[in-house]
């Protein structure tokens, strides 16, 4: 694509056209808030090209390079979206994504270089919204921080409590409750589960929930699904064998299930 770069390529210092859009980036059409990002990223050159490409693109860049800053920045409140470089000189990259969502529901998007599956699952499942792989596209890293931020903000329609069992879900609060208590949801894990609710009995196929929750770009990530689906009835007290309101329907996708007892 004319324009567009390739960031974290090993041994290559990132150059070319920006491709960043003036103006700031904001979540509404309205006189919002410019977003603010955290770039956590040791690599002086990366988070140097990552700095021009997200500042041009409007965004507000605070930059981190080890751990210990990023935690700070965060714990003070002013981060919209982290982008998370996995390795780093002072801690492990899961431990402190960790640490990050502990502190604040931030959506956190991981940037990783060439590493197994099971560490990009292990990064989702510690609460990442997405991951991306360097060598990246700046085209591609910026659609993925927009739908992070999409999904963050954006609620389904349809107001309305569901109630199944001891767990409350209110879809216009989006506020889910176990026994009176207050679930930590992630945005994504919010986002996916409110999809299921908003269409009891229906199915809705991976394809479907890939492209309404990660965004139009998705389609075959299931894997994604997999372990998103895990982590919410897990936090709901729902069982995969047994269940009560989600249930799995092998090769094509999942159903919140119309009525319980
Ligand atoms: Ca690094």
């Amino acid at each position: 694509m004319a324009g567009e770069r390739t960031i974290g390529e090993v041994g290559k210092v990132p150059q070319g056209r920006l491709m960043g859009r003036s103006g700031a980036v904001t979540l509404s059409g309205g006189p919002a808030q410019q977003i603010r990002i955290l770039v956590v990223e040791d690599e002086p050159t990366v988070r140097a090209a990552l700095r021009t490409v997200l500042g041009g693109s409007g965004f507000e860049v605070t930059e981190a390079a080890t751990g210990a800053e990023a935690t700070a920045v965060n714990d003070a409140g002013q981060v919209d979206v982290v982008l998370l470089d996995l390795v780093l000189p002072d801690t492990d990259g899961v431990s402190l994504l960790v640490r990050l969502r502990k502190a604040r529901n931030v959506p956190v998007v991981v940037l990783s270089g060439r590493r197994p599956l099971a560490d990009k699952l292990r990064a989702l499942d510690a609460g990442a919204d997405d991951y991306v792989m360097k060598p990246f596209h700046t085209a591609e890293l910026l659609a993925r921080i927009r739908a992070v931020l999409r999904r963050s903000k954006a609620a389904p329609e349809g107001p309305g409590l569901v109630t199944v069992g001891d767990v409350e879900i209110d879809l216009t609060k989006r506020v889910v409750r176990r026994n009176g208590e207050m679930l930590r949801l992630t945005p994504t894990e919010l986002r996916l589960l409110l999809e299921l609710v908003s269409n009891p009995g229906m199915l809705l196929t991976h394809s479907e929930l890939l492209k309404r929750v990660w965004g139009e770009t998705y389609g075959t990530e299931s894997h994604y699904l997999r372990v998103y689906i895990a982590q919410l009835r897990r936090k709901l007290g729902d069982s995969a064998t047994r269940p009560r309101m989600i249930r799995t329907e092998p090769g094509l996708g999942y159903r919140w299930m119309e009525r319980s007892g």
